[in-house]
């Protein structure tokens, strides 16, 4: 096996295709280096070596070594230099990379080489000792962090307390005997805390750093992320090491992170930031305030300094046509970061940009009308999950608002929530179901879990491009960063902003796109789409095999729906129309009725509201398919519980209140679920659905009437696992909708059929369709039939399962496709074998999810039916599945 890749000046032995092989950095640094871009020379040791070391008790493969010192003199041989040597010293960094990016993870060490003697010939090389020393202890200090795992914050209280006492401000104003100064506290530090001197052997740095690389692979942290973004811990990190080239080499030097695009908005303008004598680091950990890249950003920010295209045009004009040039071959927004070495540029690191759901839309929209993608690759860029985003409210243009503090617009939309200071505490008010906005002087890979649970995030310190702004946006959340004007409290308790006090647990409205927090609740409103939105969904339509429809049961969700692209529903929920009080207390009366007559006498009062929810939705749908399920209520959400509840029933049945009581006392099940629902109850009580079978049909021919549209009902019966239920309740279905159409002299289409959510249903389907017109898959209660998991109660053990493994993902989110998904196809196959043109869908919550949607087109089904915000990715995902 071959364990090392190298690349560098104009060659390399992998290529961007061998991401799985090199981690994304190390196949990307390999494809620019091929390009003939300006790329440090370096190696990427594989993942392959990664899964081995975890496979032999954290031993390497045999032959590593070799490979490694090998790799490392070719390094040296390209740049004139040698690793160890103490006149002509190799530098070179240090960096993990997995296939996906992996902020957990650890991330990098710089400078790796220097020692007490090779410090002396960088500074001889370069002319420069205050720049070799501010090296030194810059690589001394990353590496006790994150290699010997040294605390920081002793680091960074030795520099404050030694720049206080010299009464300087800034990193810059310390000489080479400063940082030799604070080389010396620095080494003392590790020598306290480790017992032993810091390393001076570059070999063992550099093994060192190779295995704390690989080790980061399993860190807690890591492990976080990973469960979170269900990425498998089998696929390993790379490790790349490069020659250093320096940022920090003076005035003609420095580094940056930038944007092809801007990853907020899409807007195809660079975006970036850079520091002008710093090193890599020093951009995204935020201690100094980055300067904008262009001439144009400043001015929109009104910054004083100048941006990167004034102040280096040179440079600049270089790093914009390599911007063009990596657009043109990825075919994607990069992010890049890079270094300016004494006017020249490198680059360090390329890959394709994460940015916000706006964004993505805008940048694939923008790139298809460029040329550079096909419509269908268009579809394919956007992710569907991502489209929540865009759906998101925002705040509410005409509410009056107070605002306490503003920052810089890191991810967009509005988030209310009440305050507080740290990550643990955020998770645990979370879990107890509160609204919490996170606020932190800055962010890193530790607080993953605090931002996870937040629904907003607010940040002191760090630019667009900190780990805050980044995660954000990856995780949809709104957040505001970079707020400079907020203090935090040591406390904990409160922060200040201009002389006002927010405390822990107030309220705050945030407002990731504009950069602004508010005091309280500020009302917020749905968001508007643009054009690119219908642009995309059109080319998404174009592609897509299966109709898309909505579970609605309200006008108001049916027109949301519509709007949305519905292209009929397929999930009215009849007992959902119940919920109101003047209504529930007929549908008691029905429930509690002691014999047919009183159940009559309730069914009266229900009909006509029935029919005008009907008429409703059918004129909503204007001659769209509407699937209407009669009534399948687990009881106890609709049996009276407080003596005021019986009362009001009484009242209005003249039944006696003791006797309602008994007879719902009578009525209370042990397993609700699984008890007296679904077809069942029409089984005992035809009326009831003979009553639903009226106000469908008759809402139909009046609206066929009034309107002169197609209006074509599915009537859905729930819960069937003997082909008998369906066969006998058809029959007074039908008999009924015979009735009302003779009565009106209409002609109408209209269907029979059944949803399949038990498993005996699936496995006898070819029974089942003999009577059955449709199918649509109920996979809410198939799920929880196939593995007998209740609904309700398992959210409590669930993520025993999830984090233990046994569960991949939540079955009731995600569709099982190996046992819930087989019973989907044999019932497809079977009701197909009896009724060849039998319609199928599928209903449940799994019908608004993409890698369900992506399962069930595989299956063949004819459309999925999702709740209405839900409907545009669902659009999205089911053209996605297609392709
Ligand atoms: C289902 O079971 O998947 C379904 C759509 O019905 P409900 O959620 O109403 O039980
Ligand atoms: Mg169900």
């Amino acid at each position: 096996t071959k364990w090392v890749y190298s690349f560098g000046a104009g060659s390399a032995e992998g290529d961007a295709s061998m991401r799985n092989l090199l981690g994304g950095k190390g196949a990307n640094l390999a494809e620019m280096a091929s390009l003939g871009l300006p790329v440090p020379p370096g190696f990427t040791i594989t993942t392959e070596v990664c899964s081995a070391f975890y496979e032999n008790d954290r031993n390497h493969p045999a032959g590593l070594a070799e490979e490694v010192s090998t790799a490392l003199a070719k390094v040296g041989d390209a740049v004139g230099m040698k690793f160890g040597d103490t006149s002509k010293p190799l530098l070179v960094s240090v960096r993990s990379g997995a296939r996906a990016s992996m902020p957990g993870m650890m991330d990098t060490v710089l400078n790796l080489g220097l020692t007490d003697e090779t410090v002396k010939g960088l500074a001889k090389l370069s002319g420069d000792e205050r720049f070799a020393y501010d090296s030194y202890r810059r690589f001394i200090q990353m590496y006790s962090d994150v290699v010997l795992e040294v605390d920081h914050h002793s680091f960074e209280e030795q520099l404050e307390t030694y720049k206080e006492e010299h009464d300087y401000f800034l990193d810059t104003e310390m000489t080479a005997d400063d940082w030799k100064s604070v080389i010396d506290g620095y080494k003392k530090v590790v020598g306290d805390e480790l017992g032993r001197p810091f390393p001076q052997d570059p070999e063992e740095q550099l093994w060192g750093a190779i295995n704390a690389v690989f080790g980061s692979w399993r860190n807690d942290r890591a492990d976080t992320y990973r469960r979170l973004h269900n990425i498998p811990e089998s696929w390993g990190t790379a490790v790349n090491v490069q020659a250093m080239v320096f940022g920090n080499m003076g005035e003609t030097s420095a580094t940056g992170v930038a944007f092809t695009r801007d990853p907020s908005t899409g807007d195809n303008h660079y975006y970036g930031e850079f520091l002008i004598n710093a090193q890599g680091e020093d951009v995204v950990a935020g201690i100094r305030t980055p300067q904008a890249l262009t001439k144009r950003a400043r001015e929109a920010m009104s910054d004083d300094a100048p941006s990167m295209e004034e102040a280096m045009p040179k440079a600049y004009a270089e790093l914009a046509a390599v911007f063009d040039r990596l657009e043109k071959h990825y075919r994607d927004m990069q992010d890049i970061e890079f270094t300016i070495q004494n006017e020249k540029l490198w680059m360090l690191q390329t890959r394709n940009g994460k940015r916000t759901a706006k964004a993505a839309l805008k940048i694939a929209v923008d790139l298809c009308e460029e040329g550079l993608l096909t419509q269908e690759e268009a579809v394919m860029r956007v992710d569907p999950h991502s489209l929540d985003q865009l759906l998101h409210p925002s705040l509410d243009p005409d509410a009056p608002r107070d605002q306490v503090l503003s920052g810089l617009p890191a991810s967009p939309g509005a988030a209310v929530g009440e305050v507080v200071f740290n990550s643990d505490e955020a998770e645990r008010l979370a879990q107890e179901g509160k609204a919490v906005i996170l606020v932190r002087v800055e962010t890193s890979p530790e607080d993953i879990h605090g931002m996870h649970a937040a629904k907003g995030i607010v940040t002191a310190r760090g630019g667009m491009t900190s780990h805050a702004a980044v995660v954000a946006r990856g995780m949809g959340r709104p957040c505001v960063c970079g707020a400079g004007d907020l203090k935090i409290d040591k406390s904990e308790e409160f922060f200040t902003v201009a002389g006002r006090q927010v405390k822990k647990g107030e309220t705050v409205t945030i407002d990731g796109a504009a950069g602004r927090v508010y005091a309280g609740a500020v009302p917020t409103v749905q968001p508007e789409l643009s054009g690119d939105f219908g642009k995309l969904m059109g080319w998404a339509d174009a592609v897509r095999r299966m109709k898309v429809r909505a579970n609605a049961e309200t006008p108001h969700d049916a027109r949301v729906a519509r709007d949305f692209g519905a292209e009929g529903i397929g999930l009215c929920r009849t007992e959902h129309m119940f919920f109101e009080t003047d209504r529930i207390i007929a549908v008691r009366e029905m429930i509690l009725a002691e014999d047919k007559k009183g159940r009559e006498a309730a069914l009266a009062k229900l009909l006509p509201m029935q029919r005008s929810d009907f008429e409703e939705l059918f004129r909503v749908m204007s001659g769209l398919p509407v699937t209407i399920r009669l009534l399948d209520p687990p009881l106890h959400e609709f049996l009276p519980h407080s003596d005021d509840e019986i009362e009001e029933v009484a009242k209005s049945s003249g039944m006696d209140a003791q006797k309602l009581k008994d007879r719902a006392h009578k009525l209370h099940e042990f397993n609700p679920m699984l008890g007296h629902r679904g077809c069942r109850l029409g089984v005992s009580y035809p009326e009831i659905y003979e009553m639903q079978a009226r106000a469908i049909m008759e809402a139909a021919c009046a609206v066929a009437k009034e309107t002169g549209e197609k209006v074509t009902p599915e009537i859905m019966i729930p819960l069937v696992a003997k082909r008998e239920e369906l066969t006998m309740l058809k029959a007074r279905v039908d008999a009924v909708a015979l009735a009302v159409l003779k009565e009106n002299n209409t002609k109408l289409d209209y269907l029979v059929g059944t949803m399949i959510e038990l498993p005996r249903a699936a496995l006898t389907a070819d029974e089942i369709a003999k009577d059955a017109e449709f199918f649509s898959f109920g996979t809410n209660d198939l799920t929880q039939t196939t593995f007998g998991l209740s609904r309700d109660d398992s959210a409590a053990f669930l993520p025993d399962y999830l984090r233990q493994g046994i569960f991949e993902r939540d079955p009731f989110v995600t569709l099982d496709p190996d046992g819930v998904g087989a019973l989907i196809k044999i019932a497809a196959e079977k009701g197909r074998a009896t009724r060849p043109d039998i319609k199928l869908g599928i209903c449940g919550e799994h019908g608004g999810d993409p890698d369900s949607i992506r399962f069930v087109e595989g299956a063949g089904l004819d459309y999925v039916s999702c709740s209405p915000y839900r409907t545009p990715i669902a659009r999205l995902a089911a053209a996605q599945a297609k392709l």
